[in-house]
């Protein structure tokens, strides 16, 4: 079966894990600091606060931007959960605008459609690498005063213009092994404020700058030195793994152009998209349904991942909270999107048999 995502651990990697296993020092190291220190020079950002995941350092964006009880925050409903459970942890409301079918982001028009005098900020996510609408939503939140959160936890080294997603907003990054790059689990939060910066650390740990003087209610969500290390390593191939994704795309979207009822990725002009996942829509011209596709697929040893088949609004947890959207976009491509294996370790004979076998089925 050609897995739909292979984290790549090589013996670099693991000799760092032995170094720091070596030294005693497992948690709070000189790594996490060094590791800090080069995400938010790759990013392009003043400020970078490792922490122990992608949740993690939602919760702790939205907190240190002063969000709680009464604020909205507005947000895609075609994501993981973490990115509207992260609002409700604050006790704000999460409120969905829809998406563009064609990236499957956030629909700026939407965005504006939502806000109201409780909305304090927006939680854009880059979905399977492709930047979100960064130029035209910081020209909403400037206008109307609010805060940007960016979701980048499937977009390390995915651009806009140039410019890292995670560096117009508070950036916040996931390092969970199936993501473009890993620290087993781990994330990261990016920042230009130097306030953020302070108020964050606190969060992650136990609201305190000096030990044992506890300003305001923290949490542990440090990380360890540990993962740090494997980060270090892991930062330093980051560009070559994206490169690689960006390659197979493109082999994967010049063999599958053109095939009936299938609807390869779209790339906005001026961005770069990492390819996290590489997603292609099933649409009603396609000899098969999409779930019968992804059988079939699996029968010819393709690995393939759904994300996602439930938006959050219509999750039991939210429907139970009294969320009834009817979001059109994020309802019709939760049920055509099959993502495709594209990591940096599928081979070019791999590429070659989903490619054969999509003609076959669909053809
Ligand atoms: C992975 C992911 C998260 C959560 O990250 P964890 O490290 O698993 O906590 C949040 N949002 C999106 C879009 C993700 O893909």
């Amino acid at each position: 079966m050609i897995p739909i995502a292979r984290p790549i651990i090589e013996e670099d990697e693991i000799h760092a894990v032995n170094e720091v296993m070596r030294s005693g020092v497992i948690a709070e190291g000189s790594r996490v600091a060094e590791f800090e220190n080069k995400y938010s020079k790759y990013i392009g950002v003043n400020h970078a606060i490792a922490v122990n995941s992608g949740t993690a350092a939602l919760q702790i964006a939205l907190q240190a931007a002063g969000i709680g009880k009464g604020d909205e925050v507005i947000t895609s409903s075609f994501s993981f959960i973490a990115t509207a459970n992260s609002i409700l942890y604050t006790d704000a409301r999460p409120v969905f605008a829809d998406i563009s079918p064609d990236t499957f982001n956030i629909d700026p028009d939407e965005i504006q459609t939502k806000i109201t005098p409780r909305t304090k900020a927006l939680l854009p996510v880059h979905l399977y690498g492709h930047p979100a609408e960064m130029k035209t939503i910081m020209e909403i939140a400037e206008d109307k005063k609010l805060d940007v959160i960016e979701d980048a936890c499937q977009a390390h080294g995915a651009m806009e213009h140039g410019r890292h997603a995670g560096s117009f907003g508070i950036g916040t990054f996931s390092f969970y092994p199936t993501k473009n790059m890993t620290t087993s689990e781990g994330g990261m939060i990016t920042t230009h404020d130097m306030e953020i910066d302070t108020v964050g650390r606190m969060i992650r740990s136990h609201g305190s700058k000096q030990r044992y003087h506890h300003e305001m209610l923290g949490y542990n969500f440090r990380m360890t030195d540990i993962s740090a290390a494997i980060g270090l390593v892991q930062l330093k191939k980051l560009d070559d793994f994206n490169q690689k994704r960006i390659e197979n795309a493109g082999y994967l979207s010049a063999g599958l152009k053109g095939l009936p009822g299938i609807d390869t990725p779209q790339i906005r002009s001026g961005c770069t998209h990492v390819f996290h996942q590489y997603t292609i829509r099933v649409t009603d011209d396609c000899r098969y349904e999409r779930d019968r596709l992804v059988t079939l697929l699996g029968k010819h040893g393709i690995g393939t991942g759904i994300y996602y088949p439930i938006p959050i609004h219509k999750q039991p947890f939210y429907t139970r909270l009294g969320y009834t959207d009817s979001l059109k976009n994020t309802d019709i491509v939760s049920r055509e999107v099959i993502s495709l294996p594209v990591h940096p370790s599928v081979s070019r004979e791999e590429l070659d048999h989903i490619i054969t076998t999509m003609g076959e089925l669909t053809g």
